[in-house]
């Protein structure tokens, strides 16, 4: 049979958790798209048609959909999820039929694909893999080394490589340069991680001034004064005069993350949702919540926290540390963003680390005992599924910074500050 999809080996940088990483397939609690509207390429789609296995071809027919007119040849058809499961029709016994009877080189690029992310910046491919997925969760979240990075051969589909595309006067090296540092910065011993934000959110708040300013030379020096700011007790200094405004912190994550409860909550992230609407204590009849009631308990859990994740101490550093791997930060991982400048995506992490803290944060606040590292990791992981793949997440993140007054990132410090 022709191959439909030719792949290359690369060698790529990568945590350790990914290179660990192997599906669970019928074992895993999700499914790879549960929740999701499964996109499918054109060639794919082409395939589909000519598939002479009968039986899989009326089951196709009747779940693919050609989408009219098609926006891209990347999203030239779609498959709609059950609506009482969220899972893809063509699941058998929880394995996929396309892949079981053609081949994984006759799935979708983005079935193939999922959960990983591959990215070339210049000479340096690299790979990350989506938190939505349970199993990575756990590999990441959990393992202490799991950010230890080391290079492996991949395959990958050549079509579906992210590039990194050189910006304001800056080379592809120095943009990996720069990259590197700020995963160095959250990787270092000596603050805490919301001080290590508040760190980045100054280097990305001047680094913008100089690219803005056609500056690019002066990207070197503020990487020296940045690890200076930290090395000298600076950083810590100018955080400890940081008084944090939970009011402020529950008002703005309660209502990025009531987005979430507008959508249908699916079976299989169901104790997430039950465990925070508990830990917020909100009318079960009329959903009314009242605003006092919603800051005492987030500022309850905040307190419970610290000592949730005594069992899981790397989990709120290895989940930054993914996103910004994934997201490229902190020039952004898609091209054709024209919000993509260094502010923006450090106001669009820190919504990110604020988003989850609340989560996590209220589900301490339930009556029943803290919550385990599995269940601490199953609420990042629907927190990935629900937000990480919401094209419109970023738009909604700077309405909701704009309209509750977060504009400027010595602002934001008061959002980080526990
Ligand atoms: S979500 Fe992850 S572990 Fe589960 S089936 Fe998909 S790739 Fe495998």
């Amino acid at each position: 049979m022709a191959t439909l999809h030719p792949t290359r080996r690369v060698q790529a940088l990568m945590p350790l958790y990914v290179q660990r990483f192997a599906c669970i397939g019928a074992q895993c609690e999700d499914t790879c798209c549960s929740g999701w509207t499964v996109a499918i390429d054109k060639k794919t789609y082409e395939s589909y048609l000519q598939t002479d296995q009968a039986a899989l071809a009326e089951r196709m027919s009747a779940a693919v959909q050609r989408l009219d007119p098609p926006p891209s040849d990347a999203h030239h058809a779609r498959i709609a999820l059950q609506p009482d499961t969220g899972e893809c029709p063509l699941l058998e016994e929880r394995l996929c039929a396309v892949q079981k009877a053609l081949g994984e080189d006759k799935l979708s690029d983005v079935c193939f694909t999922y959960p990983r992310k591959v990215q070339q910046a210049g000479e340096v491919y690299q790979q990350a893999l989506s938190l939505s997925c349970p199993e990575a969760a756990r590999l990441a979240l959990l393992a202490e080394d799991a950010f230890e990075f080391t290079e492996g051969p991949i395959a990958v589909r050549p079509a579906v490589v992210a590039q990194l595309q050189p910006q304001s006067g800056l080379s592809l090296d120095l943009m990996n340069e720069v990259r590197f540092f700020c995963l160095q910065v959250v990787r270092g011993e000596g603050l805490q991680l919301w001080q290590k934000l508040a760190v980045l959110g100054l280097f990305c708040e001047r680094l913008e001034q100089a690219l803005q300013a056609g500056a690019p030379g002066r990207v070197a020096d503020l990487m020296q004064s940045t690890r200076e700011l930290i090395t000298s007790g600076q950083a810590a200094a100018l955080c400890e005069g940081i008084a944090a405004q939970h009011d402020m912190q529950a008002l703005t994550f309660h209502l990025l993350w009531r987005f979430s409860e507008t959508l249908h909550a699916r079976p299989t992230q169901r104790g997430v949702f039950e465990a925070i609407a508990a830990g917020l204590g909100a009318d079960p009849h009329t959903g009314e919540l009242p605003q006092a009631q919603l800051i005492a308990r987030y500022q309850e859990g905040l307190a419970l926290l610290p000592t949730a994740l005594q069992a899981a101490p790397v989990l709120m550093q290895h989940l930054v540390l993914n996103d910004m791997l994934r997201d490229m930060f902190p020039f952004g991982s898609n091209a054709s963003d024209d919000k993509a400048k260094p502010s923006a995506q450090f106001l669009r992490l820190a919504a990110r680390f604020g988003l989850v803290r609340f989560m996590l944060a209220v589900q301490c606040r339930t009556d029943a005992p803290l919550p385990q590292p599995s269940a601490l990791v199953r609420t990042v992981q629907v927190f990935a599924r629900r937000f990480q793949h919401d094209t419109g997440f970023a738009a909604r993140v700077d309405t909701c910074f704009e309209s509750m007054g977060w504009g400027g990132v010595e602002k934001l410090f008061r959002l980080l500050s526990p």
